[in-house]
């Protein structure tokens, strides 16, 4: 079975490469080791795939990758097809996926399976598709030829940590801040407030050079039924669970509707 073939890259879905676990375990806490060694007894091998997302844009207060399918289920139904024909190549092998909450370093094995480089604001940068990818794996007790490559950095140019409003700082990154649920801090609620986006933050991203000309998407779930904007009209009245039948599919669904309605009062200079 070639592992290629079997993640559908000549289709144009994904990129795709393979390390060396070894070479991740530096990289990852006592816990996380043990974590993984629950699930799957002998790593040996991370299969690595990237799946494009970046798709044609209307103005909106949706991160660009929320706005399509949400892409833990796109990912894994993709990689859980390809773990399908590699048991049946390999019976005796165990194949993991891992698409969500995983324990692996996974900007860090996309670089080391030659899939990229390591930009300054964290993320895989692939030399097709920039940043906007998102990054599964498969984790094998088989043993691959795994490429070795030394994780390059980008191009240092600075524009990430000069566009960003907190400067790089991860404790204050807008991505996670207006993913969180509960009461912001006078200072989380002013950085929300001062934002664009109500669910995940692109500016590192948009402004990055080697994100110019980046490569779109062919995945019908990135591409079709995109939703890139909300409006409190649009949450008016939601219970968390009529919220979940309303966007069944949504990266942003996990939530509920409170850090989205939170974060649309601030926008509109509401206490929430
Ligand atoms: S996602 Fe936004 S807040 Fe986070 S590092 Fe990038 S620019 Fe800064
Ligand atoms: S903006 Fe410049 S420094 Fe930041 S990730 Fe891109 S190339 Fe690297």
């Amino acid at each position: 079975m070639n592992i290629v073939d079997s993640l559908s890259v000549s289709r144009g879905l994904c990129a795709c490469g393979v390390c060396g676990y070894e070479a991740l375990q530096p990289h990852m806490t006592e816990a996380q080791r043990r974590g993984l060694a629950r699930r799957i007894a002998h790593p040996r091998t991370v299969i690595v795939a990237l799946f494009p997302y970046l798709a044609p844009c209307a103005p909106g207060n949706l991160s660009l990758y929320a706005r399509g399918r949400d892409y833990h289920a796109v990912a894994t139904a993709h990689l859980e097809a390809a773990a399908q024909a590699l048991r049946a190549a390999h019976p005796d092998c165990s194949f993991l996926v891992l698409a969500d909450d995983s324990p692996l370093p996974e900007v860090y094995a996309a670089a080391c399976a030659g899939l990229g480089c390591i930009g300054e604001n964290g993320l895989l940068i692939h030399p097709v598709y920039g940043s906007y990818v998102f990054i599964g794996t498969i984790v094998t007790d088989l043993a691959l030829p795994a490429q070795a490559h030394a994780p390059a950095s980008c191009l240092s140019c600075g524009a990430c940590r000069r566009a960003c409003p907190v400067g790089l700082d991860k404790s204050l990154c807008l991505s996670a801040l207006t993913q969180q649920g509960g009461i912001l801090t006078e200072e989380q609620a002013a950085l929300v407030r001062a934002h664009p986006l109500i669910w995940g933050c692109d500016t590192c991203q948009l402004v990055c050079p080697m994100n110019r000309g980046a490569a779109q998407t062919t995945e019908p779930a990135f591409l079709q039924g995109q939703i890139c904007s909300l409006s409190l009209a649009d949450l008016d009245g939601l219970t968390r669970r009529q919220f979940t039948q309303k966007y069944p599919d949504r990266a942003f669904t996990w939530r509920g509707p409170a850090p989205l309605r939170r974060n649309l009062m601030l926008k509109q200079g509401d206490t929430p």
